[in-house]
């Protein structure tokens, strides 16, 4: 049977699957808790989400560890028991995997600025938070690394490096907002730099997710193409743009909505698709209904 990474590189459809966080605020994760700390305080809750989502139809599903690194689990006090959370959240996902199937490991923002950016944080120490953390995924049974929500190329890159380091297929998406030239990262990087930074850090697909919904993502899309004909493409949508209602964050796309739109993306160059904020195994679904189509 063809490894992921050979899927990946041959151009296979594949679902990936929706959101973690707003499913566990679903579930009773509070405002201001470490939802990481859920893998072993909720493991039945972090599982179900997995099994559902593979259930929805998803090759692949990412773990509950997106805020896992030792920087931002320090924000809870958490960060001497990175090991046991990251190993913990991977062992959950492979579980609802069984053989089949696979597992990607989350991997968000350190939170940290760079030196190069205006920051204080060094490459060198973001590399060996990146090291540590995927360390304990791999340990888990992570069969892939997805650095995601990415803002600066320079972060991502580490992180990138450090999957790579791991043995491990990675791949990187970054969150775009539409400016007067197009679209930017916060750190004003374009999905043509994007490409280029992260092919050149060993990335094996690259792309975008969170930031708007599929509308704005198919544009994304379509100038990732133009700049880099060969590198696969993960493409996870919100639910379309966070509303504020009555004090409640809400997403309004349902899952039809997003899965007529599917099409395009695919006729973009798009060939790995899931979701992101707002969306649910239902939104899986409807997608995964048109990708396997
Ligand atoms: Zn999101």
């Amino acid at each position: 049977m063809a490894t992921l990474l050979e899927r990946v590189q041959r151009g296979d459809l594949l679902m990936f699957d929706g959101a973690m966080g707003t499913m566990l605020q679903a579930n009773g994760l509070q405002a201001g808790e470490c939802p990481e700390l859920w893998n072993v305080t909720h493991p039945e809750v972090v599982r179900g989400i997995a099994e559902a989502y593979f259930a929805a139809g998803s090759d692949v599903v990412s773990t509950n560890t997106f805020g896992g690194n030792a920087l931002k689990l320090r924000e809870f006090g958490l960060e001497g028991r990175a090991r046991e959370l990251n190993a913990a959240g991977a062992r959950l996902a492979k579980d609802a995997a069984g053989p089949e199937r696979c597992v990607a490991a989350s991997v968000g923002p350190t939170g940290q600025i760079l030196e190069d950016e205006g920051g204080d944080a060094t490459e060198a120490a973001l590399y060996a938070v990146y090291v540590e953390q995927i360390a304990a995924l791999a340990e888990g049974g992570a069969d892939a690394v997805i650095v995601e929500t990415m803002l600066s190329t320079l972060e991502a890159a580490q992180a990138v490096r450090a999957g790579k380091a791991a043995g491990l297929p990675v791949f990187a998406t970054f969150t775009f907002a539409r400016g007067a030239r197009g679209f930017r990262t916060v750190m004003g990087a374009s999905p043509a730099r994007v490409a280029e930074e992260m092919a050149d850090a060993g990335a094996d697909a690259v792309g975008a997710n969170c930031g708007g919904g599929i509308r704005d993502l198919l544009d994304v899309v379509r100038e990732f193409r133009a700049a880099a004909p060969d590198l696969p493409l993960l493409i996870q949508p919100n639910a379309g743009l966070p509303e504020l209602v009555g004090g409640i964050t809400r997403y309004t796309e349902t899952p039809a909505d997003m899965a007529a739109r599917v099409p395009d993306l695919l006729a973009a160059g798009a060939t790995l698709l899931g979701g992101c904020c707002g969306t649910t195994p239902a939104h899986i679904a409807a997608i995964a209904t048109v990708v396997k189509g």
